[in-house]
């Protein structure tokens, strides 16, 4: 084993993300209302997304032999590598056009975006409450696009009763095992959910892990979705539209992805007309399928 190995972790349960936001008045003005989607800002250059804890040694951690090249098992995280393939689980192509219009909610030291290991599935749970009917279809189209083009294999592990909540634990073996919590969808309101005050509609993102200060890489996140103003949406006509455009921007966010300036992007803060996954958001989620595989972790 490696004595000196550390566990550091972010500030825990800390999330990268962003909410959104619908202008709903622009929504109910007709037809063919252009549908704002904003950035509420409050998270958008918080310390809690670049800020790491210094490493914190496990004192507890389970003790190997001379040799036992095995991680040591850090006492708040599960046994390292689980699911983890030699190679990537997808080889997504790339994009067609080439585009910078990305940008990433985290990097590491040299310059790689931060993201989720493409090595090994990335479960997630619903807490589907109060989801309002016809989500389910949605939400699945969401996920199916931003794994074809981050080649993130997102396995559905039903439904839960876990709750959003600002600081969510990573590791919670009690009720998901011992391994790193799946990624939590939330259907939820402002009352339970208070980053969906006034008119945020979602709010997104997913929790770093590093060992030693070394390279970064996502181990869960949570996604949030303001059911009274999606219930909102779906009445309105086109509305399914715009909701598929929240759930894949926030999940742009959970998989790694910041805003743009550049209003053609699915990732910029404000959505005219809800085109989908652009030439930008394309090019950055296909640079997160290049993240590192991580056995250590
Ligand atoms: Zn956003």
């Amino acid at each position: 084993m490696d004595p000196e190995r550390e566990a550091t972790r972010a500030p825990k349960h800390r999330r990268n993300g962003t909410a959104l936001r619908v202008l709903r008045g622009v929504l109910m003005a007709g037809i063919a209302a252009v549908v704002a989607i904003l950035v509420s800002g409050y998270l958008q250059g918080d310390p809690r997304i670049t800020a790491l804890f210094p490493g914190v040694s496990v004192p507890g951690a389970p003790q190997k032999g001379p040799g036992d090249t095995e991680p040591v098992h850090p006492l708040d995280a599960p046994p390292p590598g689980l699911e983890e393939a030699d190679t990537p689980l997808a080889s997504p192509p790339a994009p067609g056009t080439t585009n910078d219009s990305y940008k990433f909610l985290a990097t590491n030291d040299d310059g790689t975006p931060v993201g989720y290991s493409p090595c090994r599935p990335l479960h997630y749970v619903v807490n589907n409450a109060t989801a309002p009917a016809g989500s389910d279809a949605l939400l699945t189209t969401a996920l199916a696009n931003i794994s074809a083009a981050s080649g993130i294999q997102f396995i559905n592990d039903g439904t839960t009763d876990e709750l959003p909540v600002d600081k969510r634990e990573p590791y919670q073996p009690a009720k998901y095992g011992d391994r790193w919590a799946p990624l939590l969808i939330s259907w939820t309101t402002p009352e339970a959910a208070p980053a969906l005050a006034e008119n945020v509609i979602g709010t997104g993102g997913s929790t770093m892990y590093s060992l030693n200060k070394g390279p970064k890489s996502y181990i869960t996140g949570s996604l949030e979705l303001d059911t009274p103003q999606v219930m909102e949406l779906l009445a309105s006509p086109g509305g399914a539209d715009y909701v598929l455009a929240v759930m894949q921007h926030e999940l742009g966010h959970v998989v790694g992805l910041d805003h743009v300036d550049d209003p053609i992007q699915l990732m910029y803060p404000e959505i005219g007309a809800p085109d989908g996954l652009a030439a930008g958001d394309l090019n950055g989620l296909h640079l997160l399928a290049s993240a590192p595989c991580r056995k250590d972790i």
